[in-house]
This record gives structure tokens, C-alpha cells and sequence, in this order.
């Protein structure tokens, strides 16, 4: 064989090589985990019998996807058609832009939000629009209508938001599909469960409307990567030739139905998750911490400069929360995923701990 002689290595396109980095934290997660707004409990115990059902020779098999498609679609209303199964709702995301986002368009995106938009968004050859929400952190409406230019490809709208909490109402997202028909507009209801209100019955009437749901929040399946996005049937053909066709692996194909029919399992966790949150906002009401309203299972609360030391001291705690003060208007803001009233109350218990460890603290200075 010839000798090789490399004199240069293989360059990454330069918009790989602008991306920023994306490493979510998560090593040594073995305490009470309230920093990625996943279940805390478990997924539905039907699934878990069906994850034992599941043969050895099912696996030689690659995954066949329709079958389930058809029953999830059915289930939301949707047409076979509307609606395909992804790799979680990163991998939807990812294969929307890639679908609709050329050299010179726009993604438009409040912030702040989901980091993946623009994670996603920055491996495309288009640009990123963000406007930013006020203090308030509430869907910054008006700007973001003024912000629709017909470059505008994209708009990526999670509902209710992350790490807000907050929300967009069904008028303002109708709004936003008319006024941006050029657009696809997605709204991402990842906690949808957790807010109860949703435009998923209007997939198919507004023709650039797209809603993704996750089965990582309330369904408790995060480790097994299902999502689903659905829009009208028309571009969902270019949207399937994007998508892998056998992204989504068997055994997450197998256990969505029973997770899907277990509706007593997903109330019971939506109920314990709407009640603990009323609890904890009271106890961080009485802790003095500002927090924002939220229709998710999650809390934004402002802590100040000692956001990181709070998180760390948390940490020692045995409850692990998310510092989100790099996020737009967020300087000194922790996330803190809502889980049951008993890891709640640990939680809390936890909080006052450090918060009063840390006021002796700066006190003492
Ligand atoms: N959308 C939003 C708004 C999220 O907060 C998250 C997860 N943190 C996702 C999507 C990702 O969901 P999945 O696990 O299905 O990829």
C-alpha cells in the first residue's frame, strides 16, 4: 500500500465549527432530581410489563414505526398522516430545521427558551432572530409579531416555556400562524400535561402550524427518547424524508401504547405534580425567593449572585436544580423541576437550609 502522507486534516463545515457547545450536566445524578424536568417517580408500571414481554428475536428486527404512529395519531386526533415519531422532540426539532431553513432565513425565537433551538438552528446555513421576554418573562407577544420578516422561516414557540414557566394563550399562537404564513410555526408542548391547554386539534386547519409533544416529562420515558410532532400532511412528506426511518428504536415503539392507555398513571402524576407545585410556590413565597408564575413542572426562582453556590450547596443536599443565570434575563435565576409533595417538601426543607446558610453568609461580610 501506497504511504499515506496527510498534510491537511478533514475541516468541519465553519457552521459546525461556530456552534456552541452543549453539555447538559448529566454526571452523577443519584440524588432527588430536579434539574431536567423529567418524571421523579417512574413510568407507567403497564409499560414496564411490556418492556419484559419483549423477546429476544424482536430485537434482530428493525423498528417498524407506522403501526404505532397510527395509534398515537389516533389517540390525539390526528390523521396517520399528520404525525410521525421522533427521537425525542430534539430529534423533531432538528429535522423541522433541517427541512425548512436555507442560506439567509430567519428562526425566530423568544428568549429565553429551550436551548436546543438554537443549538439546532446555528448547524443550518440560516440566522437566528431572538427577542427577548421583559422581567415579567411573559410571551413577549407584540415584539415578536413585529419581529416577522419574510425571511422568517421558523418559529419555535415552547408552550408552556422552559425555564419560565410561562405561557402563550391559543389566541397569540393562531395570531402568529396568520401573520407569518410563510413561516413554520412550532409549538412545542413538551409540558403540555402540566398547562392543560394545547392547539393540537388545529394541526391540519392552519397549513404552517406544527406542535411537537414529548414522552419525556409526564409519561416518565426520558431515557427512552419518543417524541411525536405533527403538521399538516402536506409538509409532513418533506419532513418524513428528513427523518430517519428507524430513529425511534423498538422498545420505545413497544411500551408507548401501554404508557398511552395508562391514563389513570399519567393523572395520578400530572395531580401530585400540580399539588406539590401550589405547595412550594407557598414555601418559596415564605422564603422570600421571587419566582415566576408557572403552567409547567418547573419553577424559575431569582436567587441572586450566589446562584452558583446555592446550586452547589443544593447539590451537597441531595437535590440537584439547574442555574439558568446564563440564560437571556436570567442572571441570578435557578430552574427547579417540580416533582411529588414528599420530594417537595425535601426540597424545601433543603432550601431554607441553604438560603439561610448562605444569608448568615453574606451577613457575616
Ligand atoms: N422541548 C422543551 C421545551 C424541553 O424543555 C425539552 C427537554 N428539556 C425538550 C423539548 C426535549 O424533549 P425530548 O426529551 O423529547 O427530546
Amino acid at each position: 500500500m501506497a504511504e499515506v502522507v496527510t498534510t491537511a486534516a478533514p475541516i468541519p463545515r465553519a457552521r459546525v465549527r461556530a456552534m456552541k457547545e452543549y453539555h447538559p450536566p448529566l454526571g452523577s445524578r443519584d440524588a432527588l432530581r430536579l434539574d431536567f424536568n423529567e418524571n421523579t417517580v417512574a413510568c407507567s408500571p403497564k409499560v414496564r410489563e411490556v418492556l419484559g414481554q419483549i423477546s429476544m428475536g424482536a430485537l434482530t428486527k428493525y423498528p417498524e414505526r407506522e403501526p404505532v404512529e397510527a395509534v398515537v395519531a389516533a389517540h390525539l386526533g390526528l390523521k396517520p398522516e399528520q404525525a410521525v415519531l421522533t427521537n425525542g422532540v430534539d430529534e423533531a426539532i432538528h429535522v423541522l430545521f433541517e427541512t425548512f431553513l436555507e442560506a439567509g432565513d430567519e428562526l425566530l425565537l423568544p428568549v429565553p427558551t429551550y436551548t436546543m433551538y438554537e443549538v439546532y438552528a446555528s448547524a443550518t446555513d440560516a440566522s437566528v432572530v431572538t427577542v427577548e421576554a421583559s422581567g415579567d418573562f411573559e410571551f413577549p407577544f407584540g415584539r415578536l409579531l413585529g419581529a416577522i420578516a419574510p425571511r422568517t422561516k421558523v418559529i419555535a414557540i415552547a408552550n408552556p416555556n422552559s425555564p419560565t414557566g410561562s405561557v402563550a394563550t391559543r389566541a397569540q399562537l393562531l395570531d402568529l400562524v396568520q401573520r407569518a404564513p410563510q413561516a413554520a410555526v412550532l409549538v412545542d408542548e413538551a409540558y403540555f400535561h402540566f398547562h392543560g391547554e394545547t392547539v393540537m386539534d388545529l394541526v391540519g386547519q392552519a397549513p404552517n402550524l406544527f406542535v411537537a409533544r414529548t414522552f419525556s416529562k409526564a409519561y416518565g420515558l426520558a431515557g427512552l427518547r419518543l417524541g411525536l410532532l405533527a403538521g399538516p400532511a402536506e409538509l409532513m412528506r418533506w419532513v418524513r424524508r428528513v427523518l430517519s426511518p428507524y430513529s425511534v428504536n423498538s422498545l420505545a415503539l413497544a411500551c408507548l401504547p401501554p404508557a398511552l392507555e395508562d391514563t389513570a398513571y399519567l393523572d395520578w402524576y400530572v395531580g401530585e405534580v400540580l399539588a406539590a407545585r401550589a405547595e412550594f410556590e407557598t414555601a418559596l413565597d415564605a422564603a422570600m425567593v421571587r419566582r415566576w408564575p408557572s403552567r409547567a413542572n418547573l419553577v424559575l426562582v431569582e436567587i441572586g449572585a450566589q446562584h452558583a453556590e446555592f446550586a452547589r450547596r443544593m447539590r451537597a443536599a441531595g437535590v440537584l436544580v439547574r442555574d439558568r443565570s446564563s440564560d437571556p434575563g436570567c442572571d441570578g435565576c435557578v430552574r427547579i423541576t417540580i416533582g411529588t409533595r414528599e420530594q417537595m417538601r425535601q426540597a424545601a426543607v433543603a432550601l431554607n437550609e441553604v438560603l439561610a446558610q448562605l444569608r448568615a453568609g453574606s451577613e457575616a461580610r
